[in-house]
Protein backbone atom coordinates (compact mmCIF):
# COMPACT_ATOMS: atom_id res chain seq x y z
CA UNK A 1 0.00 0.00 0.00
CA UNK A 2 1.58 3.44 -0.70
CA UNK A 3 1.88 5.92 2.09
CA UNK A 4 -0.24 8.13 -0.39
CA UNK A 5 -3.50 5.87 -0.86
CA UNK A 6 -3.35 5.62 3.05
CA UNK A 7 -3.65 9.52 3.81
CA UNK A 8 -6.86 10.32 4.34
CA UNK A 9 -8.71 13.26 2.11
CA UNK A 10 -11.43 15.86 2.75
CA UNK A 11 -14.54 16.20 0.72
CA UNK A 12 -17.11 18.52 0.30
CA UNK A 13 -19.93 18.45 -1.62
CA UNK A 14 -20.35 21.48 -4.22
CA UNK A 15 -23.67 23.20 -3.79
CA UNK A 16 -25.48 25.76 -6.18
CA UNK A 17 -24.57 29.57 -5.13
CA UNK A 18 -28.11 30.07 -6.09
CA UNK A 19 -31.38 28.94 -4.65
CA UNK A 20 -32.44 28.22 -7.86
CA UNK A 21 -34.79 25.44 -8.42
CA UNK A 22 -33.67 22.73 -11.42
CA UNK A 23 -37.68 22.63 -11.75
CA UNK A 24 -40.86 24.79 -11.73
CA UNK A 25 -44.25 23.57 -10.71
CA UNK A 26 -45.27 24.06 -14.41
CA UNK A 27 -42.45 21.17 -15.18
CA UNK A 28 -44.15 19.09 -13.04
CA UNK A 29 -46.77 16.07 -14.75
CA UNK A 30 -50.31 16.10 -13.20
CA UNK A 31 -49.56 13.58 -9.77
CA UNK A 32 -51.91 11.16 -10.83
CA UNK A 33 -52.10 7.99 -12.67
CA UNK A 34 -52.44 7.63 -15.98
CA UNK A 35 -55.12 5.31 -17.24
CA UNK A 36 -56.76 4.57 -20.50
CA UNK A 37 -55.34 7.45 -21.94
CA UNK A 38 -56.10 10.29 -19.04
CA UNK A 39 -55.04 11.40 -15.43
CA UNK A 40 -58.22 10.26 -13.86
CA UNK A 41 -59.29 12.26 -10.73
CA UNK A 42 -59.86 10.70 -7.65
CA UNK A 43 -57.41 7.46 -6.60
CA UNK A 44 -59.60 4.91 -4.35
CA UNK A 45 -62.04 3.10 -5.08
CA UNK A 46 -65.36 5.39 -3.69
CA UNK A 47 -63.67 8.18 -5.71
CA UNK A 48 -62.09 9.96 -2.90
CA UNK A 49 -58.22 11.59 -3.27
CA UNK A 50 -56.81 8.75 -1.61
CA UNK A 51 -53.31 8.54 0.26
CA UNK A 52 -50.20 10.61 -0.81
CA UNK A 53 -46.75 9.47 -1.12
CA UNK A 54 -44.51 12.38 -0.62
CA UNK A 55 -41.46 12.62 -3.82
CA UNK A 56 -38.20 14.29 -2.04
CA UNK A 57 -35.34 15.80 -4.02
CA UNK A 58 -31.99 14.00 -2.36
CA UNK A 59 -30.07 16.42 -3.15
CA UNK A 60 -31.94 18.94 -0.88
CA UNK A 61 -34.38 16.90 1.07
CA UNK A 62 -37.05 19.12 0.07
CA UNK A 63 -40.37 17.62 -1.07
CA UNK A 64 -41.16 18.33 -4.16
CA UNK A 65 -43.77 16.62 -5.69
CA UNK A 66 -47.15 14.29 -3.77
CA UNK A 67 -48.34 11.44 -5.73
CA UNK A 68 -51.20 9.50 -4.91
CA UNK A 69 -50.94 6.11 -3.16
CA UNK A 70 -52.22 3.41 -5.82
CA UNK A 71 -54.29 0.29 -4.43
CA UNK A 72 -55.33 -2.76 -5.97
CA UNK A 73 -58.44 -1.12 -7.39
CA UNK A 74 -56.05 1.30 -9.42
CA UNK A 75 -54.09 -1.80 -10.95
CA UNK A 76 -57.63 -3.80 -11.90
CA UNK A 77 -58.93 -0.73 -13.34
CA UNK A 78 -55.72 -0.27 -15.56
CA UNK A 79 -55.23 -3.46 -16.41
CA UNK A 80 -58.59 -3.96 -17.60
CA UNK A 81 -58.05 -0.46 -20.20
CA UNK A 82 -54.61 -2.23 -21.10
CA UNK A 83 -56.70 -5.82 -21.94
CA UNK A 84 -59.57 -3.34 -23.55
CA UNK A 85 -56.81 -1.83 -26.13
CA UNK A 86 -54.47 -5.01 -26.83
CA UNK A 87 -56.52 -6.55 -29.99
CA UNK A 88 -56.44 -2.95 -31.81
CA UNK A 89 -52.63 -2.63 -31.10
CA UNK A 90 -51.67 -5.94 -31.77
CA UNK A 91 -53.31 -6.10 -35.01
CA UNK A 92 -51.25 -3.00 -36.45
CA UNK A 93 -48.90 -3.86 -39.16
CA UNK A 94 -45.27 -3.47 -38.00
CA UNK A 95 -44.86 -0.23 -40.33
CA UNK A 96 -47.60 1.55 -38.41
CA UNK A 97 -45.95 0.49 -34.74
CA UNK A 98 -42.91 1.38 -35.69
CA UNK A 99 -44.04 5.11 -36.83
CA UNK A 100 -45.61 5.50 -33.60
CA UNK A 101 -42.19 4.21 -31.73
CA UNK A 102 -40.14 6.60 -33.74
CA UNK A 103 -42.63 9.91 -32.90
CA UNK A 104 -42.53 8.75 -29.47
CA UNK A 105 -38.69 9.20 -29.81
CA UNK A 106 -38.97 12.13 -31.38
CA UNK A 107 -41.15 13.83 -28.57
CA UNK A 108 -39.03 12.94 -26.25
CA UNK A 109 -36.17 14.65 -28.10
CA UNK A 110 -38.32 17.54 -28.33
CA UNK A 111 -38.28 17.58 -23.99
CA UNK A 112 -34.78 16.39 -22.99
CA UNK A 113 -33.96 19.04 -21.45
CA UNK A 114 -37.04 19.01 -19.27
CA UNK A 115 -36.52 15.58 -18.76
CA UNK A 116 -33.11 15.67 -17.51
CA UNK A 117 -33.51 18.32 -15.03
CA UNK A 118 -36.91 16.57 -13.54
CA UNK A 119 -34.50 13.17 -13.52
CA UNK A 120 -32.14 15.07 -11.25
CA UNK A 121 -34.55 16.98 -9.40
CA UNK A 122 -35.95 13.89 -8.36
CA UNK A 123 -32.75 11.57 -7.75
CA UNK A 124 -30.23 14.07 -7.28
CA UNK A 125 -28.46 12.57 -10.45
CA UNK A 126 -25.86 14.74 -11.91
CA UNK A 127 -26.91 16.45 -15.19
CA UNK A 128 -24.19 14.55 -16.80
CA UNK A 129 -25.93 11.01 -15.90
CA UNK A 130 -29.80 12.46 -16.44
CA UNK A 131 -28.42 13.60 -20.51
CA UNK A 132 -26.74 9.53 -20.84
CA UNK A 133 -30.51 8.60 -19.31
CA UNK A 134 -32.47 10.43 -21.68
CA UNK A 135 -30.31 10.25 -24.56
CA UNK A 136 -30.41 6.10 -24.49
CA UNK A 137 -34.08 6.40 -23.54
CA UNK A 138 -34.52 8.00 -27.03
CA UNK A 139 -32.21 5.74 -28.57
CA UNK A 140 -33.90 2.89 -27.20
CA UNK A 141 -37.31 3.90 -28.84
CA UNK A 142 -35.75 4.63 -32.15
CA UNK A 143 -33.89 0.94 -32.10
CA UNK A 144 -37.03 -0.99 -31.22
CA UNK A 145 -38.74 0.66 -33.71
CA UNK A 146 -36.11 0.00 -36.54
CA UNK A 147 -36.09 -3.60 -34.94
CA UNK A 148 -39.67 -4.77 -34.91
CA UNK A 149 -39.76 -4.20 -39.09
CA UNK A 150 -37.23 -6.84 -39.42
CA UNK A 151 -37.86 -9.91 -37.12
CA UNK A 152 -36.56 -13.07 -38.35
CA UNK A 153 -37.13 -17.12 -38.08
CA UNK A 154 -36.59 -19.82 -39.06
CA UNK A 155 -37.71 -20.44 -43.16
CA UNK A 156 -41.39 -21.91 -43.77
CA UNK A 157 -40.95 -24.95 -45.57
CA UNK A 158 -41.94 -28.42 -45.32
CA UNK A 159 -39.97 -30.30 -42.64
CA UNK A 160 -42.31 -33.68 -42.63
CA UNK A 161 -43.39 -34.43 -46.47
CA UNK A 162 -46.72 -32.90 -47.87
CA UNK A 163 -46.56 -30.68 -44.30
CA UNK A 164 -46.40 -26.76 -44.40
CA UNK A 165 -44.80 -25.43 -41.43
CA UNK A 166 -44.93 -21.81 -40.48
CA UNK A 167 -43.29 -19.97 -37.73
CA UNK A 168 -45.91 -16.71 -36.60
CA UNK A 169 -44.23 -14.19 -33.46
CA UNK A 170 -47.15 -13.06 -31.30
CA UNK A 171 -48.15 -10.52 -28.43
CA UNK A 172 -48.58 -11.76 -25.32
CA UNK A 173 -51.56 -9.66 -24.70
CA UNK A 174 -50.80 -7.47 -21.45
CA UNK A 175 -47.54 -6.68 -19.55
CA UNK A 176 -47.01 -5.80 -15.82
CA UNK A 177 -43.72 -3.60 -15.41
CA UNK A 178 -42.45 -2.56 -12.07
CA UNK A 179 -39.18 -0.35 -12.51
CA UNK A 180 -36.36 0.79 -9.92
CA UNK A 181 -35.17 4.38 -8.76
CA UNK A 182 -31.76 4.35 -9.77
CA UNK A 183 -32.93 5.04 -13.69
CA UNK A 184 -36.47 5.93 -13.48
CA UNK A 185 -36.97 6.62 -17.45
CA UNK A 186 -34.03 4.81 -18.40
CA UNK A 187 -35.50 1.45 -17.22
CA UNK A 188 -39.12 2.48 -17.96
CA UNK A 189 -37.95 2.82 -21.66
CA UNK A 190 -36.06 -0.80 -21.57
CA UNK A 191 -39.38 -2.36 -21.38
CA UNK A 192 -42.29 0.17 -22.84
CA UNK A 193 -40.15 0.08 -26.50
CA UNK A 194 -39.68 -3.68 -26.87
CA UNK A 195 -43.01 -4.35 -25.36
CA UNK A 196 -45.00 -1.84 -27.76
CA UNK A 197 -42.61 -2.90 -30.39
CA UNK A 198 -43.82 -6.65 -29.76
CA UNK A 199 -47.47 -5.61 -29.95
CA UNK A 200 -48.12 -5.89 -25.93
CA UNK A 201 -49.99 -2.58 -24.09
CA UNK A 202 -48.74 -2.05 -20.66
CA UNK A 203 -49.40 -0.97 -16.83
CA UNK A 204 -46.22 0.20 -15.42
CA UNK A 205 -45.24 0.71 -11.68
CA UNK A 206 -42.85 3.27 -11.57
CA UNK A 207 -40.85 3.50 -7.90
CA UNK A 208 -42.84 5.01 -5.64
CA UNK A 209 -39.78 7.50 -4.84
CA UNK A 210 -39.30 8.14 -8.47
CA UNK A 211 -42.08 8.70 -10.37
CA UNK A 212 -42.04 11.87 -11.90
CA UNK A 213 -40.28 11.25 -15.70
CA UNK A 214 -42.94 7.94 -15.88
CA UNK A 215 -45.91 10.26 -15.36
CA UNK A 216 -44.28 13.01 -17.61
CA UNK A 217 -43.55 10.50 -20.39
CA UNK A 218 -47.61 9.90 -19.94
CA UNK A 219 -47.98 12.94 -20.42
CA UNK A 220 -46.02 13.79 -23.45
CA UNK A 221 -46.85 10.59 -25.26
CA UNK A 222 -50.82 10.56 -24.31
CA UNK A 223 -51.26 12.23 -27.80
CA UNK A 224 -49.52 9.54 -29.63
CA UNK A 225 -51.24 6.13 -28.69
CA UNK A 226 -54.62 4.94 -28.59
CA UNK A 227 -56.48 4.99 -24.81
CA UNK A 228 -55.09 2.26 -22.49
CA UNK A 229 -52.08 1.13 -24.54
CA UNK A 230 -49.68 2.44 -21.70
CA UNK A 231 -50.90 2.86 -18.35
CA UNK A 232 -49.48 4.46 -15.16
CA UNK A 233 -50.01 3.52 -11.77
CA UNK A 234 -48.51 4.69 -8.72
CA UNK A 235 -47.78 2.90 -5.26
CA UNK A 236 -45.50 0.57 -3.38
CA UNK A 237 -44.62 -2.63 -4.26
CA UNK A 238 -46.19 -4.79 -1.79
CA UNK A 239 -49.68 -3.43 -2.69
CA UNK A 240 -49.63 -2.19 -6.68
CA UNK A 241 -46.91 -4.23 -7.42
CA UNK A 242 -48.02 -7.39 -5.88
CA UNK A 243 -51.14 -6.74 -7.68
CA UNK A 244 -49.81 -6.35 -11.29
CA UNK A 245 -47.84 -9.52 -10.43
CA UNK A 246 -50.39 -11.97 -10.04
CA UNK A 247 -53.25 -10.08 -11.88
CA UNK A 248 -55.15 -13.04 -13.47
CA UNK A 249 -55.26 -10.75 -17.17
CA UNK A 250 -51.68 -9.98 -17.03
CA UNK A 251 -49.83 -11.81 -19.21
CA UNK A 252 -46.53 -11.27 -17.86
CA UNK A 253 -44.71 -9.60 -15.27
CA UNK A 254 -41.07 -7.82 -15.96
CA UNK A 255 -39.44 -6.40 -13.03
CA UNK A 256 -35.98 -4.35 -12.47
CA UNK A 257 -35.63 -4.53 -9.12
CA UNK A 258 -33.87 -5.80 -6.08
CA UNK A 259 -33.40 -9.76 -5.90
CA UNK A 260 -35.61 -9.59 -2.50
CA UNK A 261 -38.55 -8.28 -4.70
CA UNK A 262 -37.34 -10.44 -8.00
CA UNK A 263 -38.36 -13.14 -5.58
CA UNK A 264 -41.78 -11.90 -4.05
CA UNK A 265 -42.97 -11.22 -7.85
CA UNK A 266 -42.19 -14.71 -9.05
CA UNK A 267 -44.09 -16.02 -5.85
CA UNK A 268 -46.76 -13.73 -6.77
CA UNK A 269 -47.15 -14.94 -10.51
CA UNK A 270 -46.33 -18.25 -9.93
CA UNK A 271 -50.02 -19.24 -9.05
CA UNK A 272 -51.49 -17.78 -12.60
CA UNK A 273 -48.53 -19.43 -14.04
CA UNK A 274 -47.58 -16.21 -16.45
CA UNK A 275 -44.32 -15.57 -17.75
CA UNK A 276 -41.77 -13.75 -15.32
CA UNK A 277 -38.71 -11.13 -17.08
CA UNK A 278 -35.85 -10.43 -13.76
CA UNK A 279 -33.32 -7.93 -14.17
CA UNK A 280 -31.91 -8.29 -10.66
CA UNK A 281 -28.85 -7.40 -8.37
CA UNK A 282 -25.49 -7.49 -9.25
CA UNK A 283 -22.08 -7.24 -7.70
CA UNK A 284 -19.20 -7.02 -10.83
CA UNK A 285 -16.42 -8.26 -10.32
CA UNK A 286 -13.51 -6.80 -12.04
CA UNK A 287 -10.49 -8.64 -12.73
CA UNK A 288 -7.24 -6.63 -13.11
CA UNK A 289 -4.06 -9.16 -14.13
CA UNK A 290 -0.49 -7.92 -14.10
CA UNK A 291 -0.36 -7.64 -17.29
CA UNK A 292 -3.04 -5.04 -17.39
CA UNK A 293 -2.73 -1.18 -18.50
CA UNK A 294 -3.35 -0.23 -15.10
CA UNK A 295 -3.33 3.42 -15.90
CA UNK A 296 -6.27 2.94 -18.07
CA UNK A 297 -8.07 0.61 -15.97
CA UNK A 298 -8.08 3.00 -12.98
CA UNK A 299 -8.96 5.98 -15.24
CA UNK A 300 -12.20 3.50 -16.90
CA UNK A 301 -12.96 2.43 -13.05
CA UNK A 302 -13.47 6.13 -11.73
CA UNK A 303 -16.17 6.00 -14.17
CA UNK A 304 -17.53 2.36 -14.06
CA UNK A 305 -17.31 2.34 -10.02
CA UNK A 306 -19.07 5.84 -9.37
CA UNK A 307 -21.56 6.47 -12.32
CA UNK A 308 -24.83 7.97 -10.96
CA UNK A 309 -22.91 7.45 -7.34
CA UNK A 310 -22.66 3.88 -7.63
CA UNK A 311 -25.99 2.99 -7.50
CA UNK A 312 -25.99 1.24 -10.43
CA UNK A 313 -26.43 -2.85 -11.25
CA UNK A 314 -23.74 -2.97 -13.12
CA UNK A 315 -20.93 -0.71 -11.42
CA UNK A 316 -17.84 -1.91 -11.18
CA UNK A 317 -18.05 -2.26 -7.38
CA UNK A 318 -15.74 -5.54 -6.48
CA UNK A 319 -12.39 -5.34 -8.27
CA UNK A 320 -9.95 -8.32 -7.59
CA UNK A 321 -6.25 -7.09 -8.96
CA UNK A 322 -2.93 -9.60 -9.42
CA UNK A 323 -1.28 -8.90 -6.05
CA UNK A 324 2.00 -8.69 -7.75
CA UNK A 325 0.94 -5.33 -8.91
CA UNK A 326 -1.55 -4.28 -6.73
CA UNK A 327 -0.05 -1.67 -4.36
CA UNK A 328 0.93 0.57 -7.50
CA UNK A 329 -3.09 -0.12 -8.69
CA UNK A 330 -4.48 1.07 -5.77
CA UNK A 331 -2.35 4.17 -5.51
CA UNK A 332 -3.31 5.31 -9.13
CA UNK A 333 -7.71 4.36 -8.29
CA UNK A 334 -7.04 6.23 -5.33
CA UNK A 335 -5.84 9.42 -7.55
CA UNK A 336 -8.56 8.89 -9.64
CA UNK A 337 -11.53 8.37 -7.27
CA UNK A 338 -10.21 11.54 -5.51
CA UNK A 339 -10.47 13.67 -8.33
CA UNK A 340 -14.02 12.68 -8.43
CA UNK A 341 -16.38 15.70 -7.91
CA UNK A 342 -19.37 15.56 -5.98
CA UNK A 343 -22.10 17.95 -5.66
CA UNK A 344 -25.85 18.93 -6.11
CA UNK A 345 -26.73 18.60 -9.97
CA UNK A 346 -27.86 22.43 -10.09
CA UNK A 347 -24.59 23.40 -9.17
CA UNK A 348 -22.75 22.50 -12.51
CA UNK A 349 -22.18 20.05 -15.79
CA UNK A 350 -18.92 18.73 -14.19
CA UNK A 351 -20.73 17.30 -10.98
CA UNK A 352 -19.49 13.46 -11.11
CA UNK A 353 -21.79 12.02 -7.84
CA UNK A 354 -25.11 13.21 -6.36
CA UNK A 355 -26.31 12.02 -3.28
CA UNK A 356 -28.31 8.60 -2.53
CA UNK A 357 -31.73 8.47 -3.49
CA UNK A 358 -33.50 8.53 0.11
CA UNK A 359 -32.54 8.26 3.95
CA UNK A 360 -32.62 5.01 3.65
CA UNK A 361 -30.50 3.63 1.14
CA UNK A 362 -27.78 6.47 2.72
CA UNK A 363 -28.19 4.82 6.08
CA UNK A 364 -28.07 1.51 4.02
CA UNK A 365 -24.82 2.20 2.43
CA UNK A 366 -23.15 4.02 5.48
CA UNK A 367 -24.46 0.68 7.38
CA UNK A 368 -22.08 -1.35 5.00
CA UNK A 369 -18.80 1.17 5.32
CA UNK A 370 -19.36 0.92 9.37
CA UNK A 371 -19.25 -2.73 9.10
CA UNK A 372 -16.59 -3.21 6.81
CA UNK A 373 -14.42 -1.02 8.79
CA UNK A 374 -15.53 -3.59 11.94
CA UNK A 375 -14.82 -6.63 10.01
CA UNK A 376 -10.78 -5.04 9.27
CA UNK A 377 -11.23 -3.04 5.89
CA UNK A 378 -9.48 0.46 5.76
CA UNK A 379 -11.03 2.97 3.19
CA UNK A 380 -7.74 3.60 1.33
CA UNK A 381 -9.83 6.95 0.46
CA UNK A 382 -13.30 8.24 1.63
CA UNK A 383 -15.42 6.29 4.28
CA UNK A 384 -17.59 8.79 5.37
CA UNK A 385 -21.12 10.46 4.91
CA UNK A 386 -20.60 13.93 3.76
CA UNK A 387 -22.41 17.27 5.74
CA UNK A 388 -25.93 17.81 4.55
CA UNK A 389 -28.58 18.79 3.58
CA UNK A 390 -28.97 15.75 1.12
CA UNK A 391 -28.03 11.82 1.49
CA UNK A 392 -24.01 12.54 -0.09
CA UNK A 393 -21.03 9.60 0.86
CA UNK A 394 -17.79 10.41 -0.14
CA UNK A 395 -16.40 8.38 -3.03
CA UNK A 396 -14.87 5.48 -0.94
CA UNK A 397 -12.04 2.71 -2.32
CA UNK A 398 -12.01 -0.09 0.81
CA UNK A 399 -9.03 -2.16 1.02
CA UNK A 400 -7.45 -5.00 3.67
CA UNK A 401 -10.60 -6.68 3.46
CA UNK A 402 -10.68 -10.27 4.94
CA UNK A 403 -11.93 -13.10 1.92
CA UNK A 404 -15.58 -13.06 1.96
CA UNK A 405 -16.46 -10.00 4.27
CA UNK A 406 -19.99 -8.69 3.45
CA UNK A 407 -19.07 -5.70 1.78
CA UNK A 408 -17.41 -7.80 -1.05
CA UNK A 409 -20.22 -10.00 -1.41
CA UNK A 410 -23.26 -8.06 -1.12
CA UNK A 411 -24.66 -5.52 -3.36
CA UNK A 412 -23.80 -2.05 -1.58
CA UNK A 413 -25.38 0.10 -4.37
CA UNK A 414 -23.68 3.42 -3.38
CA UNK A 415 -20.43 5.17 -4.38
CA UNK A 416 -18.34 2.27 -2.71
CA UNK A 417 -15.51 -0.33 -4.38
CA UNK A 418 -13.79 -2.71 -2.68
CA UNK A 419 -10.23 -4.00 -3.71
CA UNK A 420 -9.00 -7.40 -3.01
CA UNK A 421 -6.07 -9.25 -4.52
CA UNK A 422 -5.23 -12.96 -6.28
CA UNK A 423 -2.72 -15.20 -6.74
CA UNK A 424 -3.10 -16.57 -10.46
CA UNK A 425 -5.82 -16.83 -13.00
CA UNK A 426 -7.67 -19.81 -11.04
CA UNK A 427 -7.75 -18.30 -7.76
CA UNK A 428 -9.85 -14.88 -9.74
CA UNK A 429 -12.41 -17.16 -11.96
CA UNK A 430 -13.20 -19.08 -8.63
CA UNK A 431 -13.63 -15.84 -6.41
CA UNK A 432 -15.23 -13.72 -9.44
CA UNK A 433 -18.20 -16.50 -10.05
CA UNK A 434 -18.22 -16.98 -5.84
CA UNK A 435 -21.03 -14.58 -5.45
CA UNK A 436 -25.16 -15.58 -6.29
CA UNK A 437 -25.11 -12.28 -8.33
CA UNK A 438 -23.99 -12.56 -12.00
CA UNK A 439 -25.10 -9.68 -13.64
CA UNK A 440 -21.64 -8.35 -15.56
CA UNK A 441 -17.92 -8.53 -14.68
CA UNK A 442 -14.93 -6.88 -16.40
CA UNK A 443 -11.43 -8.78 -17.30
CA UNK A 444 -7.94 -5.94 -17.79
CA UNK A 445 -5.71 -7.42 -19.34
CA UNK A 446 -3.34 -7.08 -22.71
CA UNK A 447 -2.94 -11.14 -22.85
CA UNK A 448 -5.57 -12.06 -25.93
CA UNK A 449 -5.50 -15.63 -24.85
CA UNK A 450 -6.43 -14.21 -21.32
CA UNK A 451 -9.12 -11.76 -22.95
CA UNK A 452 -10.84 -14.73 -24.43
CA UNK A 453 -10.29 -17.56 -22.19
CA UNK A 454 -11.43 -15.89 -18.69
CA UNK A 455 -14.67 -14.23 -20.20
CA UNK A 456 -15.91 -17.45 -21.12
CA UNK A 457 -15.57 -18.74 -17.60
CA UNK A 458 -17.11 -16.04 -15.60
CA UNK A 459 -20.97 -16.08 -14.58
CA UNK A 460 -22.09 -13.46 -15.80
CA UNK A 461 -24.93 -12.19 -18.34
CA UNK A 462 -22.17 -9.30 -20.06
CA UNK A 463 -18.21 -9.53 -19.94
CA UNK A 464 -16.07 -6.18 -20.92
CA UNK A 465 -12.99 -6.75 -21.94
CA UNK A 466 -10.33 -3.72 -20.94
CA UNK A 467 -13.70 -1.82 -20.28
CA UNK A 468 -17.00 -1.17 -18.18
CA UNK A 469 -20.02 -0.44 -17.92
CA UNK A 470 -20.62 0.12 -22.07
CA UNK A 471 -23.91 -0.23 -23.73
CA UNK A 472 -25.69 -0.32 -26.65
CA UNK A 473 -29.72 -0.83 -27.52
CA UNK A 474 -28.27 -3.88 -30.28
CA UNK A 475 -27.29 -5.74 -27.50
CA UNK A 476 -28.61 -7.47 -24.97
CA UNK A 477 -28.49 -6.27 -21.42
CA UNK A 478 -29.67 -9.00 -18.44
CA UNK A 479 -28.05 -11.69 -15.51
CA UNK A 480 -27.24 -14.81 -14.50
CA UNK A 481 -27.87 -16.76 -11.22
CA UNK A 482 -29.43 -14.53 -8.72
CA UNK A 483 -29.57 -11.71 -10.98
CA UNK A 484 -32.55 -12.67 -12.88
CA UNK A 485 -33.46 -13.86 -16.30
CA UNK A 486 -35.05 -12.59 -19.82
CA UNK A 487 -32.65 -10.14 -21.49
CA UNK A 488 -33.64 -6.15 -21.88
CA UNK A 489 -32.29 -4.23 -24.98
CA UNK A 490 -31.47 -5.62 -28.51
CA UNK A 491 -33.70 -8.47 -30.32
CA UNK A 492 -33.80 -10.51 -27.59
CA UNK A 493 -35.88 -8.71 -25.32
CA UNK A 494 -38.39 -8.82 -28.73
CA UNK A 495 -38.51 -12.15 -28.26
CA UNK A 496 -38.93 -12.08 -24.58
CA UNK A 497 -42.55 -10.10 -25.12
CA UNK A 498 -43.59 -12.48 -27.64
CA UNK A 499 -44.29 -15.68 -28.50
CA UNK A 500 -43.86 -18.09 -31.18
CA UNK A 501 -46.84 -20.26 -32.98
CA UNK A 502 -46.14 -23.13 -35.03
CA UNK A 503 -49.16 -23.48 -37.97
CA UNK A 504 -48.95 -26.70 -39.68
CA UNK A 505 -50.77 -27.10 -43.43
CA UNK A 506 -50.98 -29.93 -44.58
CA UNK A 507 -51.08 -30.39 -48.04
CA UNK A 508 -50.97 -33.60 -49.41
CA UNK A 509 -53.49 -34.82 -52.21
P1 LIG B 1 -36.67 -2.53 -5.26
O1 LIG B 1 -36.70 -3.98 -5.50
O2 LIG B 1 -36.76 -2.03 -3.86
O3 LIG B 1 -37.84 -1.81 -6.03
C1 LIG B 1 -38.02 -2.02 -7.42
C2 LIG B 1 -39.49 -1.96 -7.74
O4 LIG B 1 -40.11 -3.11 -7.20
C3 LIG B 1 -40.19 -0.74 -7.14
O5 LIG B 1 -41.12 -0.23 -8.07
C4 LIG B 1 -40.90 -1.34 -5.94
O6 LIG B 1 -42.05 -0.62 -5.55
C5 LIG B 1 -41.25 -2.72 -6.46
N1 LIG B 1 -41.50 -3.73 -5.42
C6 LIG B 1 -40.96 -3.82 -4.18
N2 LIG B 1 -41.47 -4.88 -3.53
C7 LIG B 1 -42.36 -5.48 -4.37
C8 LIG B 1 -43.23 -6.59 -4.25
N3 LIG B 1 -43.30 -7.32 -3.14
N4 LIG B 1 -43.99 -6.92 -5.32
C9 LIG B 1 -43.93 -6.18 -6.46
N5 LIG B 1 -43.16 -5.10 -6.60
C10 LIG B 1 -42.36 -4.75 -5.58
O7 LIG B 1 -35.38 -2.00 -5.99
P2 LIG B 1 -34.84 -0.51 -6.01
O8 LIG B 1 -34.23 -0.29 -4.67
O9 LIG B 1 -35.87 0.41 -6.54
O10 LIG B 1 -33.72 -0.61 -7.14
C11 LIG B 1 -32.45 -1.06 -6.88
C12 LIG B 1 -32.30 -2.51 -7.30
O11 LIG B 1 -32.60 -2.65 -8.69
C13 LIG B 1 -30.89 -2.98 -7.14
O12 LIG B 1 -30.85 -4.27 -6.59
C14 LIG B 1 -30.36 -3.01 -8.57
O13 LIG B 1 -29.30 -3.88 -8.78
C15 LIG B 1 -31.56 -3.37 -9.33
N6 LIG B 1 -31.41 -2.95 -10.74
C16 LIG B 1 -31.14 -3.91 -11.67
C17 LIG B 1 -30.96 -3.56 -13.00
C18 LIG B 1 -30.67 -4.59 -14.05
O14 LIG B 1 -30.68 -4.28 -15.22
N7 LIG B 1 -30.39 -5.82 -13.68
C19 LIG B 1 -31.08 -2.23 -13.38
C20 LIG B 1 -31.36 -1.27 -12.41
C21 LIG B 1 -31.53 -1.67 -11.08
Amino acid sequence: MTTDAATPTTVTVRRAADAQPLISAADLPPARHFIDGTFPEGTSPDGSPGRVIDVIDPSTENVIARIPEGTAGDIDRAVAAAAGAKGRWARLVPKDRSEVLHAIADRLAENTDLLVRLESANTGKPLAVSQDDIGMTIDTFRFMAGALRANTSMAAGDYVEDHLSVILREPLGVIGVITPWNYPLLMAAWKIAPILAAGNTLVIKPSEQTPLTTLKFAELVADLLPPGVVNVVNGHGPETGARLAEHPDVDMIALTGSVASGRAVARAAADTLKRVHLELGGKAPVLVFEDADLAAAASALKGAGFWNSGQECGAACRILVHESVADRFIGQLVDEVRSLVVGDPRSGEDVEVGPMVSKAHFDRVTGYVERARNEGARAATGGAALDGPGYFIAPTVLVDLPEGAEATRQEIFGPVVTVETFADEEEAVRRANDVPLGLSASVWTENARRGHDIPARLDSGTVWVNSHLVLAAEVPWGGFKGSGYGRDLSVYALDDYSRTKHVMHHHGR
